[in-house]
């Protein structure tokens, strides 16, 4: 090929192609605009056919009806994860375009793809032992149903994608219940590569500041303490440092809404609904990368580059150590057997930090006459502000050696072996002594979420006995490097559990009842051939006159404790089982 010129359909030029020069800019997010999904993936496409070093594959599918993509950048040509790994190199992977409107990262990933492979980048050097693997859009749906009007409070690009799915999901809250294609093609790439570092882009919402970019990493309580501690005392600071020398200034993400980050601000604790929760959970160092929604998109576009770059180079100088901490992390999780379910933010603890912001103030509305608040941006201040990045565990638990997992729940054991948790299958039927969770009081969100009616504030209550178990029914170790995962998800109480997410539903009604006209007899046969149950229910009639007055609730009670109720109401269907 000696010359190509891709023409997009959005009647921009882009990625002007020749074998001896190599790509030109795609430089139109200077123009405040943003290519459209197919064009982006033609860029790749071309990008593909110039370069050796390069690769664009499919990797599943997505709502939308069209594969997922991936590019791959490897300097020594290995573009199986398999030999990547053999030769020891470190891998990035990039994912854009997760909320399509924040579509910063998908025209940085483009620039920065191109300048990479055509030598033009300052970081073409940190290619040498790192395979850089770039989602180009993620959320395809969303990024098609393209308008100006997607994105109230951001400036530009003028025409840009929508947050929800084809499904009109927000598949930054899909990586536990997994509804879309989409996360399930990610979740499996995700697993087949296993990078080293994960970034997810996006745009703010929120305070006006100076910052042009700000980042959540992995929370270092998420991780095992060697990546907790490399994260936190390495990682960050020198990507703080490196992005203070650029002409984009960093912060922390300003976790705050409606307010003033002048009196300080949370850290975020992403569970592994969220996509950098997912990955942290199974152990990449992962980043959130947020550009500010209020800053120019040229700027957001630049600002995220460069982060980008910066991430490129630390992983390539740190390579060995970064290896290094992932396989100690590895070995702790598949020994731990003390697990948090749910964290609650601790204000007691909060490290200082220096932070520019914009005086808070308030005017009249013109619109409703009421005061609102404002950002100064000609009154700016520089402080040290509490940033309380500290969390304390609300809900603990010691894991089992095992779950079981009847077969009939396939859905959730779909997900864990999407998630690649290893697992045996029972080949034979067999009765085992279990421990065995009722479900005593959960509540419901009024209105969907995600799709789903989710569940919170679930309380369990635990007892053990023997439950019979069939062939083909799975066995799951904790002793395992995706353990957080597994008991995160399959602990009916934890935040992010599958029981949260509405899979098993149909335990929560009875399907058998009873008529009382018809129990009456029964019940009086069996309260005479169970003398204690008897005198506990003759105190109760004597100590609650309400209840001695309800025929129906007297013979209800008896008939939830007698042998003719359903004991498999309110049992959660997956047990907890200990080989000694
Ligand atoms: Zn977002």
């Amino acid at each position: 090929m000696n010359q190509l010129l891709l023409k997009l359909s959005s009647g921009m030029l882009a990625c002007f192609i020749s074998a001896s020069a190599g790509a030109q800019a795609n430089l139109s997010y200077m123009q405040n605009k943003t290519p459209e999904y197919e064009d982006v993936i033609s860029m790749y496409a071309l990008m593909d056919d110039v370069y050796e070093n390069a690769k664009l594959v499919t990797a599943g599918t997505t709502d939308a009806g069209k594969p997922l993509h991936a590019f791959i950048i490897s300097d020594d040509k290995l573009f199986a994860p398999a030999e990547v790994h053999q030769h020891g190199k470190t891998i990035i992977m990039i994912n854009n375009g997760i909320h399509p409107g924040e579509c910063n990262g998908i025209d940085a990933s483009i620039e920065f793809a191109r300048e990479l492979l055509s030598g033009q980048s300052i970081y073409s050097e940190y290619l040498k032992n790192t395979v850089v693997l770039i989602i180009p859009v993620f959320n395809i749906g969303g990024a098609r149903n393209r308008s100006a009007y997607h994105r109230a409070n951001q400036n530009g690009p003028e025409l840009h994608g929508f947050r929800g799915n084809a499904c009109n999901l927000d598949l930054n809250r899909d990586f536990v219940k997994m509804d879309a294609n989409n996360t399930r093609s990610m979740i499996q790439l995700f697993h087949a590569w296993d990078p080293d570092i994960f970034i997810d882009t996006h745009s703010t919402n929120g305070a006006d500041y100076p910052y042009t970019v700000t980042l959540i990493p992995s929370h270092h309580q998420q991780l095992e303490e060697p990546q907790a501690k490399f994260i936190r005392t390495e990682m960050v600071p020198e990507l703080f440092n490196a992005m203070d020398r650029s002409p984009y200034k960093i912060s922390h993400y300003v976790n705050v809404f409606r307010r003033s980050p002048e009196q300080g601000f949370e850290g975020f604790y992403q569970y592994p609904r969220y996509l950098s929760g997912y990955t942290s959970t199974f152990h990449a160092l992962s980043f959130t990368v947020e550009s500010h929604m209020l800053k120019p998109y040229p700027e957001r576009v630049l600002s995220t580059k460069r982060l980008l770059g910066e991430m490129l180079k630390f992983s390539s100088v740190n390579a060995t150590k970064i290896k290094e901490v992932k396989q100690e992390s590895i070995a702790i999780s598949e020994n731990r057997k003390h697990h948090v379910l749910q964290w609650y933010n601790d204000t007691s603890q909060y490290d200082l930090i220096t932070f520019t912001g914009y005086k808070a103030k308030t005017s009249k509305s013109e619109v409703t006459g009421q005061d609102i608040l404002y950002y100064d941006r000609d009154d700016a201040w520089t402080d040290l502000v509490p940033f309380y990045n500290y969390f304390r565990p609300n809900i603990e638990t010691e894991a089992p050696e095992y779950y079981i997992v009847p077969s009939a729940w396939d859905d959730v054991i779909e997900r864990l072996r999407l998630s690649n948790i290893k697992m045996k299958v029972l080949q034979q039927d067999t009765s085992l002594h279990v421990e065995i969770y009722f479900i005593e009081d959960y509540q419901t969100t009024r209105q969907p979420y995600n799709g789903h009616y989710l569940h919170f504030a679930t309380r369990v209550r635990k007892e053990t006995g023997s439950i019979k178990f069939h062939s083909g029914d799975v066995m799951v170790p904790v002793k395992q490097r995706g353990s957080s995962f597994i008991v995160n998800t399959l602990e009916p109480h934890a935040y992010d559990s599958f029981f949260n997410w509405n899979f098993f539903d149909a335990i929560l009604a009875r399907k058998e009842y009873f008529s009382p006209y018809l129990f009456e007899k029964t019940a009086e046969r069996y309260l005479e051939e169970n003398s204690d149950l008897k005198n506990e229910f003759l105190v109760k009639k004597a100590s609650d006159p309400e209840f001695d007055q309800n025929s129906s609730a007297q013979l209800r009670w008896i008939y939830e404790r007698s042998p003719w109720s359903e004991p498999t109401y309110r049992r959660y269907p997956v047990y907890r089982y200990n080989t000694k």
